[in-house]
């Protein structure tokens, strides 16, 4: 099953669930718009290289589209879509007034330098600035994009435009961006996680947590858990995975990678795998890095009670499936990871605005979008007995479907 066929699979969960129509699943599963772009360039050493651009824009139902740009090497159409769709249901679940999009380029960043990297977006900015802006389509970071890539977008984007700092989020805190962007992922993983819990009765003091990927999302959701009392047992990235019975230490974890780069290096009492860490016997396990991590065939050994779905994508359907028969709790990306695409909403009003917010009032907003829509999520699925997976779909799905009835086809 590729990345699109495992979305189409939970819409379809959903939508049995919900008696859509036939000719309003297709409606809502076809997207408006797919941009596919060639990126040809002169590399440093004066050869040319030609890259693969994507900017898919699923829908617009509820407002302009949002989404990532992805630059990583597995990117392709299939990829793009399902991650575009996943944007749709996501900005419907916390109730921002956007659609969905997702975009990226097929290449490893890291094999480029500096000045090969700045070219090739803004080459690519070249490309799509007359489907994007702040009205019609806003790009964010995704994994293997920053805020620095995001400095280069609008700076591309206004050649064309005139000054625009909404036409993208994620931006540098110099160009327009809004403080607590960065940290947003994983704080918000870390806040759903704690009020997950709650509802069984868990405080996070007494909580062990196993974070597969310490990039963006990963590292502030430790710094987030961590910080509020729960041991976080496990972490990795691509130099392997480190345990400690006794809990990692996260402030020096943290140090170690702003240091270094990565975690290689960095001593704990084990070193293991990252297959290893997906089966810990812990009581949350947190997917923070690529999509398909859980599968049919490493479902059955996860022993953790609670999963917590930061990266997007990261269980698949047949591993769902395994998890939801074990009892195994599933927050779903949908919302898990959703704190992103939500500050990048409080960025592009106050750009809208020209008005800049403490970091205060951008976390006390967060929490608060975040938590009421976890509530709801948690009230449908009690209510339905669903799990909360396919009641974030019936929340986005409704949503969508509603807005597209009311606006007339
Ligand atoms: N790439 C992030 C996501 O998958 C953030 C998107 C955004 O801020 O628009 O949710």
């Amino acid at each position: 099953m590729n990345a699109y066929e495992s979305a189409c699979h939970y819409f379809a969960n959903a939508a049995s669930v919900m008696d859509l129509s036939p000719n309003m699943k297709k409606l809502l599963l076809t997207p408006e718009r797919e941009v596919k772009v060639q990126v040809a360039m002169k590399m440093d050493n004066g050869e040319i290289a030609t890259f693969v651009g994507y900017r898919i824009q699923h829908n617009s139902a509820r407002g302009p589209m949002k989404g990532g740009l992805r630059f990583h090497h597995d990117v392709d159409a299939d990829e793009v879509l399902a991650l575009a769709s996943l944007m749709t249901w996501k900005t419907a679940v916390v109730d921002i007034p956007y659609g969905g999009a997702k975009g990226g380029i097929s290449v490893s960043p890291k094999s480029l330098s500096d000045a090969e990297l700045e070219l090739m977006t803004r080459k690519f900015v070249d490309e799509l600035q007359d489907v994007i802006g702040p009205d019609k389509d806003i790009p964010a970071p995704d994994m293997g994009t920053n805020a620095q890539v995001m400095a280069w977008i609008v700076n591309q984007y206004e050649k064309y435009h005139g000054f625009n700092p909404a036409c993208v989020t994620g931006k540098p805190l110099e160009l327009h961006g809004a403080d607590g962007r960065e940290e947003a992922t994983g704080r918000g993983v870390g806040l759903l996680t704690e009020a997950m819990l709650q509802k069984f009765d868990r405080p996070l003091t007494d909580t062990t947590i196993a974070i597969q990927g310490f990039g963006n999302v990963g590292s502030f959701a430790a710094a987030y858990l961590h910080d509020h009392g729960a041991r976080v047992v496990a972490i990795s990235d691509i130099s392997g995975a480190r345990f400690d019975s006794a809990g990692i230490n996260i402030p020096a974890a943290l140090q170690h990678v702003s240091r270094n780069g990565s975690l290689d290096g960095f001593d704990a009492e084990q070193q293991i795998s990252n297959e290893e860490l997906l089966t810990l016997d812990v009581d949350v396990l947190i997917p923070a890095a690529l999509g398909g991590v859980l599968t049919k065939e490493n479902a059955a050994d996860v022993r953790a009670r609670y999963v917590v779905e930061a990266a997007n994508g990261p269980v698949l359907p047949d591993a769902d499936t395994i998890l939801h028969q074990r009892d195994i709790v599933v927050l779903p990306d949908i919302l898990a990871n959703a704190g992103g695409v939500t500050v990048s909403y409080f960025e592009w009003v106050q750009n809208q605005q020209y008005f800049r917010w403490d970091l205060e009032r951008t976390r006390a907003e967060l929490a608060k979008t975040l938590i009421v829509s976890f509530e709801k999520m948690w009230a449908i699925a009690t209510e339905k007995h669903i799990p909360l997976r396919s009641a974030g779909y019936l929340m986005g799905i409704g949503r969508v479907g509603r807005a597209t009835v009311l606006a007339g086809i």
